[in-house]
């Protein structure tokens, strides 16, 4: 099936024998043990991250019928056996470190590196770079995969297109590189609707659902889509350290999940025409959109992905422009947070990246006068409107390069 067809049908298998039409919601927190012997059976498999066989959820934490809907809904979108909900985007990656863990817990082996291909999420890589989950970080540009991987090395990290500079990686050659070493890939940019790293060997596509799977700015979830074996250890993690997905919030991204493909193809066409006309504005520096023409040179568009994705980044001369504009915008909103029905702004080097070591943003081209721009589903004249208002004025940037190729790390 496609993906329109099975982003409407997913996870409602049950729907007709429940009797119902649309995703029913159970708050419970605990459950009534009416068959004692099918629960303890039922409380062991959920122990070591399988699902209720014998109908005993037993414990909100350990299970709950909507969320794994929701959760099979959105494996069948990424290709996958399966996936586990989270509270959010970071406690999916932290969820993700914890299944690493327990993997060489049943192999008896340390492996206590990671491998992180920059740029990625400004939460990722504080987080990462915090030292807080146990972990040394190589980190690396995307060709220096295979040099950085080690015999202690439990993983590598990688987001393409890569929040916030939209650069591209090769999900086939790293995966190449690793060598066997488990490759995660942050898909919130994509969307299973533009990309399935599984396809492409990597081990976990991640998401943060409050972007575009939730997609109307009232969620914060997340998940990671996987195999079987690491699915019940995502589990596993999730009931021990606790960072599941509320029922409520696994309703909202249900019903959010019909128009996903929708939502983002408009969002996309929206995002690729406001990302020609900046291109083409004086005031700006240049635009990165890999779908610009010269900013995939190895066409993992086509390839790779379906289409350039729905954020794009315009440069502006520095700071205080992107002030300027940012105070100027009346429709856009200036929000961090993305891939929602509204038009988001947003300043990387002052927000979502304010924590990122300042070498690494000059490094990676998040410059202080760099706007992240998320296409909602707004009209594009409109927003065209708002934004050519919002740059009237300004002086014309130097050394502009505004249609050209996107930045590439020296
Ligand atoms: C927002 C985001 C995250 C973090 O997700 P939360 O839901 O905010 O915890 C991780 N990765 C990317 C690419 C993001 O944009």
């Amino acid at each position: 099936m496609r993906i329109e067809t099975s982003s409407v049908h997913g996870g409602r298998d049950e729907f007709a024998e429940l009797g119902v039409h649309a995703p029913p919601v159970d708050l419970s927190s605990t459950y009534p043990l009416t068959d004692l012997a099918a629960a303890a059976e039922d409380f062991d498999r959920m122990a070591a991250g399988g699902r209720p066989q014998r109908g005993q959820a037993i414990y909100g934490r350990l299970h709950n019928p909507g969320v794994a809907r929701w959760e099979d809904a959105l494996a069948r979108l990424e290709g996958a056996a399966g996936a586990v909900a989270f509270a959010s985007g970071m406690a999916a990656i932290h969820a993700v470190a914890l299944a690493l863990r327990l993997r060489d817990l049943e192999e008896g082996r340390s492996r206590d590196r990671l491998v992180a291909v920059r740029p990625l999420y400004g939460g990722t890589d504080h987080l990462l770079a915090s030292g807080l989950l146990g972990y040394e970080v190589d980190w690396a540009e995307e060709d220096e995969v295979a040099a950085k991987i080690g015999p202690r090395t439990a993983a590598v990290l990688v987001e393409t297109p890569a929040n916030p500079t939209l650069a591209l990686a090769d999900l086939a050659a790293i995966v190449g590189q690793a060598g066997g070493v488990p490759v995660a890939v942050d898909n919130t940019f994509a969307t299973p609707v533009l990309q399935n790293p599984l396809a492409l060997g990597a081990a976990f596509s991640i998401h943060s659902a409050t972007k575009f799977l939730g997609g109307h700015g009232d969620v914060i979830a997340g998940a990671v889509a996987a195999d079987e074996r690491w699915c019940a250890r995502l589990r596993q993690a999730r009931v021990l350290a606790g960072g599941l997905l509320h029922p409520w919030a696994a309703f909202l991204l249900h019903r959010s999940l019909p128009t996903l493909p929708l939502r983002v193809e408009r969002a996309q066409e929206t995002a690729g025409e406001l990302a020609r006309r900046f291109a083409a504005h004086p005031a700006v520096i240049r635009v990165l959109y890999p779908g610009l023409p010269g900013q995939d040179p190895r066409g993992l568009i086509g390839e790779q992905m379906r289409g350039p994705g729905a954020v794009l980044a315009v440069e502006l001369a520095d700071a205080a422009a992107a002030a300027a504009v940012c105070e100027r915008l009346r429709l856009a909103t200036v929000a961090v947070s993305l891939g929602g029905a509204e038009t988001l702004v947003q300043s990387p080097a002052a927000f979502t990246h304010r924590l990122v070591e300042e070498p690494a943003r000059a490094r990676h081209g998040i410059a202080p006068g760099l706007l992240r721009v998320s296409a909602g589903l707004e009209h594009v004249e409109d927003l065209w409107a708002d934004f050519a208002r919002a740059l009237e004025d300004l002086p014309a940037a130097r050394g502009r390069n505004g249609s050209g190729a996107g930045f590439r790390a020296a």
